[in-house]
């Protein structure tokens, strides 16, 4: 296939990174190389991973969040404007199958931006659904934990007991 044809069709210019990506069959070795399939969960782990736990991928000058690399190869180009998401809630994963597009990050981004309302103080206990949003925020905006903490009136500690504590309760599960 020639060159890329030019994306800027893409809704405001946002950089769509997997566009037409071919991967050579050695650097596609390299990222299974680096995949640990768990066996019960039918997860695909990966083992090079980022401090939060998305599976980390160096490429071409671009360090890839490796889920979004496998849906890239599995499936394609991400669409713009949609998100990679995980149905196993297990970050590592980059099993094609556990993963979906979702589109709903710019609008639980755009409620929490909005979210002063919330008025919460530090220490306030989120809901369920809070956890959600915020680990759908973690993992499809450039937001960091800081960010976050201060949309949500609470302490970065706080996000990443949140962040962190679903990775090891979705570990623990597994039933050791
Ligand atoms: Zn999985």
């Amino acid at each position: 296939m020639g060159p890329a044809v030019a994306s800027s069709h893409h809704a405001r210019g946002a950089p769509v990174a997997s566009s037409c990506l071919q991967m050579s069959g050695r650097e596609l070795q390299r990222f299974h190389s680096l995949i640990s399939v768990n066996g019960s969960s039918g997860c695909h782990e990966f083992t090079r991973l980022f401090d939060l736990g998305y599976g980390k991928f160096f490429l071409r000058g671009k360090t890839w969040r490796a889920h979004r690399l496998s849906w890239t190869i599995s499936y394609g180009e991400i669409p713009g404007g949609l998100f990679v998401l995980h149905r196993c809630d297990n970050r590592a994963c980059v099993n094609p199958r556990h993963l979906f597009l979702g589109n709903q990050a710019d609008n639980m981004a755009d409620m929490v931006s909005k979210g002063r309302h919330f008025g919460r103080s530090r220490d306030t206990r989120l809901s369920e659904s809070d956890v959600y949003a915020i680990r759908f925020i973690d993992e499809n905006t450039a937001l960091k934990q800081v960010q976050i903490a201060k949309l949500y009136g609470v302490s970065r500690n706080q996000i990443n007991n949140i962040l962190c504590g679903i990775r090891w309760a979705h570990h623990d599960r597994r039933g050791v």
